[in-house]
Formats: C-alpha cells, sequence, structure tokens
C-alpha cells in the first residue's frame, strides 16, 4: 500500500491501541494500523506509483465487495478513481469479520479479470455447429426471449425436469434455488459431488450438519486432512487464523501424501497411503477408547449411544457402562500396528499423534473438506473417523474445538420464498443413490445416455463441466447431441472448454460486477457479506442512480440477479404461471423487482442488529452494507447443542425412551439463532424439538435420534448395516486393490494461485502458476530412469495422459500427484489466449485424442502485458482420462487413480490426452453396480430418508418412490 506520510499519521490517529499494538477499529480487529480509515473511504489519497518519481496524488473512493474467486468470499475493497471511475486495484476490506483484510493472491487478481482483454462482453450466439467455435453477437434481447421460451414451453407441456441449472461457483446463499422453486423446477445441479460430498456425509451423519467450523485459533491441537493452508476449504479466512493457533503454542498435524504448504508448517507431517487415513484415526480413537482418555460425560449426554445398545445389543442392558464395555471391544481391533500396516506410517509416529489429541482435549480443532475425503472410495468415513476425535474429546461447540457449520453461519430470510418444487429429477438425483450427499451431477452424461431423460434447457453457470468433472470426453458427446440437450446456455465472465459447446455464451460479472450475499462459517461467529458492482455505488456516491448493471459493467457484461429476474418475468410475462408473482416488487405491486429493493428488503427485516447500526451512523441497512460490505451478526456464539429449549415451547411433549422430545408448538418461539433442519415428525406429527438429557430438554443436533450419532440406524436401514458405525473402508486405490504395475495418482490439489476455470484471466497468477509437472519421488522416479522434465505417459483405465515428470521427495514413495488446477485448452478461434493451450480435438467412434497445436504465446491487446507474456506452458488437462468413480454412498467421484507410469513413447507430445469413452461407459456400469438402489433397499418406499439435508428440497410428495417399489413394498 502506497499511503502518503499524512494519511498514514491519520490511519493511526483512528485506530485504536490494544495490548501494546495498533488496532484497526472495525470488526477485524487485526494488527494492521494502515488500512485506510474508514471515515475516509469517500476521499482518499495515494501517490500514483506510475508518475514516480513525481508525487502525483490519486483521489479514490473505495468500495467494498467480496471475492468471487473461491468460496470464502473475502472482503475485497475496490480502489476507485474519483477521476475516471477506474478501479485501479482491489485490496482487503479491514470491515470483513471473516478475511479481516487479508486476501491471498487471487482477490487482489480480481483486476485481471476486469481488464482481461479476452473476456466476454456481449451475448454470443452459436454460428456453426455445436463445438466449432463460431459465434456471432446477439442482443440480450433475442438470448432471454428464446431461453424464456423454451422454458415456458416445457413447463406448460409439464417437461419440468427438462431444465437444468449446473452451477460451479454459487458464491452466494439460496438466490438461484428461489429461482428454480419459483419456476417449479427440480432442476439445480451442482458440482458439489466432485468437491466436497464425502466431506460433507462423513459430518451429516454425526450431526445432521454437513459442514464443520473449526476454531483453530483458541485451539491445542490443530488436525488438517488437507492441505488447508493453500488450498483447503475457506483458504485464507482459515489459514490466517491456523497460523493464529500456532502463534498461540498449538501443535499442527498434518495428514497429506505431499509436502504441501500446510504440511511444511506442521509439527508432525504425515503422508500415509493414500486412503488409510481413517485406519490412523481409529487407531487413534482406540488408543483413547482403551486408555479412559475420552470425555466419557459429553459421551453419555450427546452420543446416540443408547439407540445403539437397543438395537445393536438387546440382549445387554441398555447402560452406559454396558456401552463403554461394547465401545472397547468394537474398536479393539484398530491397534496403532493395523494403523501402520494400513498407512505405511510408523506406529510410534501414530502413538505420538494420539498422544497430543489426548492431551488437547476439548481444543481439538480438526478440519477435512476435499484432500483424502475427496479421493477414495468411502473418503466419507475418513470425515466421519476424524470428528470421532472430536465427538470423544467433547471438542465440539466449544472453544478451541469444532463447530457445526449453520452455528456460525447466517441466512437471511428474504423477500419471497417459493413453495418447494413439486418435481423430482432423477437426473440429478438417481435411485441407485438414495444417500448421495448432493445430486450425481458428473454422471449427466451417462444418466443421458441411458435414455433416462432429456433436457430442454441446460444451464451451464459459472461452471466448466467438461473441463473440471471426470471423464470430460463423455461430456462433450452427451452436450453436442441436441436429441439430448436441447439448448446449452453458458452464463461465464470467462471462455471455457464448456462453453464452446453451448449455443448461447452470456457474459455475467467479477467479483466487482455482481450482487451477492453470503455467509461462511470461518470461526464461531456469524456474519453476512455482501457482494456488490462497485462501480454502481460509486456512480450512487456521485449523485447517480444506476438502474441495471449493464450501465456501469465492461461492455454488456450483466449480473445474475437482475438476470434471473428479468428471465422469470419473459418465462411467465402475465402472471398466469405463478411465477412472476415472486419477482414483483412488494413496495410497488405489479412492478418488477429490483435488487435494491430486494437486498433492502432483506437488510431492513431479517439481519438482527444491523438496522440499529446503520442507523447510529445515519444510514439506511442497505446504504451501510453498501458502504462496508460486511456486518458482524454476533461473536462467540457457542455451543447450542446444550441451549434449553424454552417452556414455551414445549406444548404437548412426547419423549421417546431415548430421550428424542417431539412438540406440537408450530415453530420455535425462542429467537432460535441456527436455523435447524428438521428431521421426520413423531406418529402424532409432533415435530421433534430437542432431546432429553439428565432432565431438561436441551436441543441437541438435528439428526432422527437428536444426539450426534455414533451409530446411524438410518444407515443401517437403507441398506448398509456394516457402515452404521464410524469405521475404515478401503479405498479404490488400496494396494489389494491395484493390479500388478498399478499406483495411485492424486489429482486432488490444487496450486493456491489458482482459481478453477477463472484463472485464465487472471495474468498476475498465469505468469507464477502455469504448469502441472507429475510429482514422483526420486526412488520411484529412479526405477522408471526418470529425471525432471522427462516427459511421461499416466496411463487411467480409460486413456492416458503425457505430462512432464518432476522428481521430488516432497511425496510419499510409489505414488504420484498432479494439480488438477492446469491443462487449459481452447479451440481455434476465440478464447483465454493467456493461459489456454490451442488444440486440435479429434475422434473416430469412441476414441478421441487431444493434442496441443501450439502453446501459450504472447500477443497484441489494450493490455501492454499481453505482448510480455514469457510462458507457453499451460499444463496437461489429466481430468479427461479419469472414468466417474461414484462413492455407493455419499455420490462423491472418487478422484484417485490407479495409474501406471511409464516413459512417454514414441510419438507422445506434451500435452497429449487419449481417452476411449466406451471405456468410461464400462466404467460407470461397474461403479453403478456397487449401488444398493433406493427401489430394492429403500425401508419405507421413498427415495431418500427425508431428514438428510438436500440442496432445493422439493416437497415430501416428491420422495416416495414411484410404482410402490423398495423394501416395504408400500
Ligand atoms: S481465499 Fe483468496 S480467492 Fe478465496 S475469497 Fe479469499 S481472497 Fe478470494
Amino acid at each position: 500500500m502506497t499511503t502518503p506520510k499524512s494519511d498514514r499519521v491519520s490511519a493511526s490517529k483512528s485506530a485504536t491501541e490494544g495490548r501494546g499494538e495498533t488496532f484497526y477499529p472495525g470488526p477485524s480487529r487485526t494488527q494492521l494500523g494502515a488500512y485506510p480509515p474508514k471515515e475516509r473511504w469517500d476521499d482518499w489519497v495515494e501517490l500514483d506509483s506510475r508518475a514516480w518519481p513525481r508525487r502525483v496524488e490519486r483521489h479514490y473512493m473505495l468500495v467494498p465487495t467480496t471475492c468471487f474467486n473461491c468460496e470464502s468470499a473475502c472482503g475485497l475493497l475496490a480502489y476507485v478513481d474519483r477521476e475516471t471511475l477506474e478501479i485501479r486495484k482491489f485490496e482487503g476490506n479491514p470491515e470483513h469479520p471473516g478475511s479481516r483484510g487479508r486476501n491471498c493472491a487471487k482477490g487482489p487478481a480480481t483486476l485481471n479479470q476486469v481488464n482481461d482483454p479476452d473476456r466476454i462482453l456481449y451475448p454470443m450466439k452459436r454460428a456453426g455447429r455445436r463445438g466449432e467455435n463460431r459465434w456471432q453477437r446477439v442482443s440480450w434481447d433475442e438470448a432471454m426471449d428464446d431461453i424464456a421460451g423454451r422454458i415456458r414451453k416445457a413447463i406448460a407441456e409439464k417437461r419440468n425436469n427438462e431444465v437444468m441449472y449446473h452451477v460451479g461457483r454459487p458464491g452466494e446463499d439460496g438466490y438461484t434455488e428461489r429461482v428454480l422453486a419459483a419456476w417449479d423446477v427440480d432442476g439445480h445441479n451442482s458440482h458439489t459431488n466432485i468437491c466436497s460430498s464425502s466431506g460433507r456425509a462423513g459430518y451429516q451423519w454425526w450431526m445432521g450438519y454437513d459442514r464443520p467450523s473449526p476454531d483453530h485459533a483458541n485451539a491445542d491441537l490443530i488436525l488438517l486432512i488437507s492441505a488447508h493452508l493453500e488450498s483447503g476449504h475457506y483458504f485464507n479466512p482459515h489459514a490466517q487464523r491456523v497460523m493464529e493457533g500456532k502463534a498461540r503454542g498449538a501443535k499442527l498435524v498434518v495428514f497429506d501424501v505431499r509436502l504441501s504448504n500446510t504440511a511444511s508448517h506442521a509439527d508432525h507431517w504425515l503422508a500415509p497411503w493414500p486412503g488409510s487415513e481413517a485406519a490412523i484415526l481409529l487407531a487413534i480413537a482406540n488408543h483413547l477408547i482403551q486408555e479412559d482418555l475420552y470425555d466419557r460425560e459429553f459421551v453419555r449426554r450427546f452420543w446416540n449411544w443408547q439407540e445403539f445398545m437397543e438395537q445393536e445389543r438387546p440382549r445387554e442392558p441398555a447402560s452406559f457402562e454396558a456401552f463403554e464395555k461394547a465401545l472397547k471391544k468394537l474398536y479393539g481391533e484398530y491397534s496403532f500396528g493395523f494403523a501402520e500396516r494400513e498407512s505405511g506410517i510408523a506406529a510410534s509416529v501414530i502413538h505420538e499423534v494420539a498422544k497430543l489429541v489426548a492431551a488437547a482435549g476439548p481444543r481439538l480443532s480438526t478440519h477435512n473438506w476435499r484432500s483424502a475425503a475427496a479421493g477414495n472410495l468411502g473418503g466419507w468415513q475418513v470425515t466421519r473417523t476424524l470428528f470421532l476425535l472430536n465427538a470423544l474429546m467433547g471438542a465440539v461447540g466449544v472453544p478451541g474445538g469444532t463447530f457445526p457449520n449453520a452455528w456460525n453461519k447466517f441466512v437471511p430470510k428474504p423477500i419471497h420464498t417459493p413453495p418447494h418444487p413439486h418435481q423430482w429429477n432423477e437426473l440429478s438425483w438417481p435411485q441407485e443413490y438414495p444417500l448421495a450427499m448432493n445430486e450425481m451431477s458428473f454422471l449427466l452424461p451417462h444418466l443421458l445416455k441411458d435414455g433416462r431423460g432429456r433436457l430442454e434447457v441446460y444451464f451451464s453457470r459459472v461452471y466448466n463441466p467438461v473441463w473440471t468433472n471426470p471423464d470430460g470426453l463423455s461430456w462433450i458427446e452427451a452436450i453436442t447431441d441436441q436429441s439430448k440437450v436441447g439448448l446449452h446456455v453458458a452464463l461465464t465472465p470467462t471462455w471455457s472448454e464448456s462453453a464452446y459447446f453451448a449455443d448461447y455464451v452470456l457474459p455475467v460479472g467479477v467479483g466487482s460486477e455482481r450482487h451477492d450475499l453470503h455467509s461462511y462459517e470461518t470461526h464461531d461467529a456469524q456474519w453476512i457479506g455482501f457482494r456488490q458492482p462497485v462501480l454502481k455505488e460509486a456512480h450512487a456516491r456521485l449523485g447517480k442512480r444506476i438502474q441495471d448493471t449493464r450501465e456501469v459493467n465492461p461492455g454488456e457484461v450483466w449480473e445474475e440477479n437482475e438476470l434471473w429476474i428479468d428471465l422469470s418475468w419473459r418465462i411467465d410475462p402475465d402472471g398466469t404461471m405463478g411465477i412472476r408473482k415472486h419477482f414483483e416488487s412488494k413496495s410497488e405491486p405489479g412492478a418488477k423487482l429490483g435488487v435494491d429493493e430486494y437486498y433492502g428488503f432483506i437488510f431492513s427485516s431479517s439481519v438482527p442488529g444491523l438496522p440499529e447500526k446503520a442507523k447510529a451512523e445515519g444510514l439506511t441497512p442497505l446504504e451501510y452494507m453498501r458502504r462496508y460490505g460486511a456486518f458482524e451478526v454476533m461473536r462467540n456464539v457457542g455451543p447450542q447443542h446444550t441451549a434449553r429449549v424454552p417452556e414455551a415451547e414445549l406444548l404437548d411433549v412426547h419423549r421417546t425412551p431415548q430421550g428424542r422430545v417431539y412438540t406440537r408448538a408450530e415453530k420455535p418461539l425462542s429467537a432460535n439463532i441456527v436455523p435447524v433442519p428438521s428431521p421426520d415428525p413423531d406418529a402424532e406429527g409432533r415435530r421433534p424439538v430437542g432431546i432429553e438429557v439428565d432432565g431438561a430438554v436441551v436441543r441437541g443436533f438435528p439428526t432422527p435420534s437428536g444426539r450426534l450419532e455414533f451409530y446411524s440406524a438410518t444407515l443401517k436401514a437403507w441398506g448398509w448395516p456394516e457402515y452404521a458405525l464410524p469405521t475404515y473402508i478401503r479405498s479404490q486405490v488400496h494396494p489389494q486393490s491395484l493390479a500388478p504395475g498399478e499406483v495411485p495418482l492424486i489429482p486432488t490439489f490444487r496450486l493456491p494461485v489458482q482459481i478453477h476455470t477463472r484463472s485464465a484471466n487472471s495474468k498476475w497468477l498465469d505468469e507464477i502458476a502455469h504448469t502441472n509437472p507429475l510429482w514422483i519421488h526420486p526412488s520411484h522416479a529412479a526405477t522408471l530412469g526418470l529425471a525432471t522434465g522427462d516427459l511421461v505417459r499416466v496411463e487411467t483405465h480409460i486413456g492416458h495422459f503425457v505430462v512432464k515428470a518432476w522428481v521430488t521427495e516432497g511425496i510419499r514413495p510409489g505414488v504420484v500427484a498432479c494439480s488438477h488446477h492446469m491443462g487449459r485448452w481452447k479451440l481455434e478461434g476465440p478464447g483465454q489466449r493467456q493461459m489456454m493451450a490451442t488444440v486440435s480435438l479429434k475422434h473416430e467412434g469412441s476414441r478421441w485424442l487431444l493434442r496441443r497445436e501450439r502453446g501459450v504465446e504472447p500477443f497484441d491487446s489494450a493490455d501492454a502485458d499481453t505482448s510480455r507474456i514469457w510462458w507457453t506452458d499451460a499444463g496437461v488437462h489429466q481430468n479427461l482420462t479419469f472414468p466417474v468413480q461414484p462413492d455407493p454412498v455419499s455420490g462423491m467421484h472418487c478422484w484417485h487413480q490407479a495409474v501406471r507410469v511409464k516413459r512417454a513413447e514414441p510419438g507422445d507430445r506434451y500435452g497429449d490426452v487419449s481417452v476411449d469413452t466406451a471405456k468410461s461407459r464400462e466404467a460407470y456400469t461397474e461403479w453403478l453396480a456397487l449401488t444398493r438402489p433406493a427401489g430394492r433397499y429403500s425401508p419405507d418406499g421413498t427415495r431418500r430418508p427425508y431428514w438428510l439435508l438436500r440442496p432445493l428440497k422439493p416437497g415430501r410428495e416428491t420422495y416416495k418412490l414411484p410404482g410402490g417399489t423398495g423394501k416395504s413394498g408400500t
């Protein structure tokens, strides 16, 4: 930051002093005293670095927004030049409670995305065949009328399931789900089953919530199953708190096959055989159990041990003492020796870590999101066994422990709430996966090829399935087939491998060009962050009112909120379909809802404390959010499972013998700060309200038992009795499953400066990182005669790719790894030239070859930097060669691959990708055979347990299986 001396003084003056350090006066409470004080955000002065050595002052408006380059949604401050109204840079927003003024490299790179010379500025319509990459500019009106007409016809003809919205980076909490609900389509499809479903599933089976919120800053032991500091979930907000915890003296234990940035900071770095993580965690749990080192009172009060005893040990007394005996027996087999044999980690090391866990007590923060959970068959048991440690130590919802996400997240009520859809879409939720955490999105091409349905309108929205998903060539086959996909609309800020196969490419905004509202579980607090089109706010501060973001965004880039409202009006122009009413103004009945009213309503009526805070500054709640970009709703939320249910809520109560408490009260009467996803009502229609613990009724957890579910009666009832407890599932890359000569390939990590598809228009990031060599240990490389830079052929079960070797001791011997954030490619024609290699893409029948024709090259543009591009590499697109490998329980794609690594063959070229999609089909069929479909295993004639979370949950009536199938035959 180039703050002139005079401004530094004023910043320092307005800061508060604390513990001898200078603190920023806003909610970040960090020690960075040089943040521009918020009182001066309308006219902040800095010297123009480009004018150096002359001292030229620049005057800026500092306008907050949030970063859109990963899920963390860190606060950004856009520096808008008051003279030119150009954004000159992005820095951190100290008013943001999650990121506290800090960003990773990807935040400031938002500026590259705004100014990218290759960005899509206008709506484009396909001018040749799908995939030919020939385009013509069209008006928004033309595109929107065509799309709306098709959706209207599909809904009118009761083909609601032919409308699908497939999201990559949501960046918001529920806006689009409400749009789809208003259309009455079960059309929400996400990327989550290629990302975090297994991570989520492990948490859901325990808590009824699907994410953790670890309190790293206050932990004594931080145990991470991931490369968390660089690429994990909530990368920057968590990373800074992990380092805070370390600064307090916390120990850091990291399980990672690679020496990641995170592992390099660890006190104990364990590089186990991929997929064996649960074996280690169970050995640690066993140590705690056998040595009586766990929190007996916590287990007694909050585990569903009584249900376990009644169901599984009916001949034994249902006493806690009997349960403890059973527990010792159940886990006795998971010795340190067993874990060593499975993982290759010395028993003594595992014992050391177990002692650290025991010593941490409740100050044990743990986290698994992608990593091992995303890589392996049964990866969800990695998360489940990790949380077993928290559950044993009572490290749940206490300082330094791990919280459920919903306690540390705040989602306000919107202006309109449409009813749940009356549809069930089997293209997203097929019967084979009744327990899937999220939509089976990566199977879509195969489900379409099976003939299970077709799509009239398919939106890919800030999503690039051809490149991001496994088996991308099957995607190309499916989405180029117009009998399967009538219209593909790509809503994207950048060219992508999937956009080439669209009919319309519609430009949507980057982080400084759109509205979104969100809240994430970054620490023990609740906050909301507000993304906004910064030039709209800049104009407003100058007294100009902007109606439509296209007035201020580059070209005709449009924000999606306005787009969805407009599209919904076009689908139902006269309101007769019942859609339009959900997009109408409340203050001006019959008029189109505006974004200012939408957010103004939420901030005024649904965010506790915000109206008062705004009033104190003489602002409306909307003005406050536009000025500061974030609001802290609550700090130190603390445990919610122990919160007493007020007497007034205990109406016509029914208690089960296990202590589940049901009530007839309509809804929570108390100010319930956590929205509780409600499990099933009882036979009398009462809703679960809490659990009885030692005579008191407390909230508990939103599981069927109301307690932490060590034992899942649901898993047992739905055909998986062997997984009813936290246990160990051998991965598809377990040594027993590998054919001779095969080794595991780890593709689940990314470089910290890459952003999925949107890196390709971030020149600073591309300059830093633009290749993805194959990590291979020297001992392994020696057996193949490989040196760094040698070309290697990596063969999967459906094809191969050709990449360069990187010989490094930073990986476990016998395992190879390759970052998945590289290998961007474009066809001849438009594309992101600074990070996409130009390729040819050919096929004969099911055999495909993608070959790099040209690497990245310098080019002339309005940005002089593009003529200075010095790199040619863009990496290798390995994901094309991966078959789909859906976990039969969680539905998560199991990313790790069994591969053969060889020296490249004559004729192989760097970047080659060869795939036979007939083999993709075989792999799909093999993994499908592992499932236990609802049609045969459902205990009650439904498609899915109703209590399980589901995005855009449809009406209860849709859960009934067609034709009365399932075990019950109802
Ligand atoms: S961690 Fe980095 S990319 Fe993610 S939101 Fe924060 S600044 Fe943006």
